[in-house]
């Protein structure tokens, strides 16, 4: 956490918060393996995703003040009690943007309550204040950072797991790289 300093008489502590999917433990060993192979077998180099940071971004919140976290955990309570129902996210596709240079896994077809999930909250956040990137939805884990590949294999077998909630998570950089640390989480109905 740090302070902001825009009005002296104001200084209110902010967050870096975003809504998020963890992957199952087993899927999330899986993918962190994947990252180490494409490491391992030459295809990239860069900085590999800690496997305990793996995570799939919903919606992306950004700095907001510590006051501003009831409002969020109002809005993610209403979308609960809305009955969102659990999902599988299969991960079929290995991919690479050249302009972050980032290595990131991701689904052949999004599934509908995923996109579901992610414009229900959009249209919550917005509504309840909070301004967002206008940016289209696209679903990716990063896998590594700082990226340059000569080229990406085919996924052998897709990475499965099943969605049965969503978190809302405190990212803080550090010096060993990003923690983050959930501070709120939702249950999908199975
Ligand atoms: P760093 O920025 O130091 O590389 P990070 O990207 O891991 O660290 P954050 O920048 O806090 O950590 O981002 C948290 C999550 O939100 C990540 O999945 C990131 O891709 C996503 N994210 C960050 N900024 C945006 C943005 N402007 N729009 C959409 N998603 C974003
Ligand atoms: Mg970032």
């Amino acid at each position: 956490m740090r302070i902001t300093e825009r009005n002296p008489d104001i200084r209110e502590e902010t967050l870096r918060v975003f809504f998020a999917i963890w992957p199952g433990d087993v899927a999330r060993v899986q993918l962190s393996g994947l990252a180490e192979q494409l490491r391992g077998k030459s295809f990239c180099s860069g900085r590999k995703t800690k496997t305990e940071n793996i995570h799939l971004t919903l919606v992306f919140v950004g700095e907001v003040g510590a006051s501003k976290l009831d409002a969020l955990y109002r809005v993610a309570d209403e979308i609960k009690d809305s009955g969102m129902s659990a999902f599988d996210f299969v991960v079929e596709k290995i991919r690479y943007w050249k302009r972050n240079r980032i290595v990131y896994a991701t689904t052949g077809g999004i599934p509908p309550e995923l996109t579901g999930l992610v414009s229900t909250l959009e249209c919550a956040l917005s509504t309840a204040g909070f301004v967002l990137e206008q940016r289209t939805y696209k679903p990716h884990i990063t896998l590594m950072r700082d990226a340059l590949c000569q080229t990406l294999p085919e996924l052998a077998e897709p990475i499965a797991w099943q969605v049965r909630e969503w978190m809302l998570v405190k990212s803080e950089q550090t010096s060993g790289g990003s923690v983050y640390t959930p501070i709120g989480r939702w249950p999908l109905g199975i």
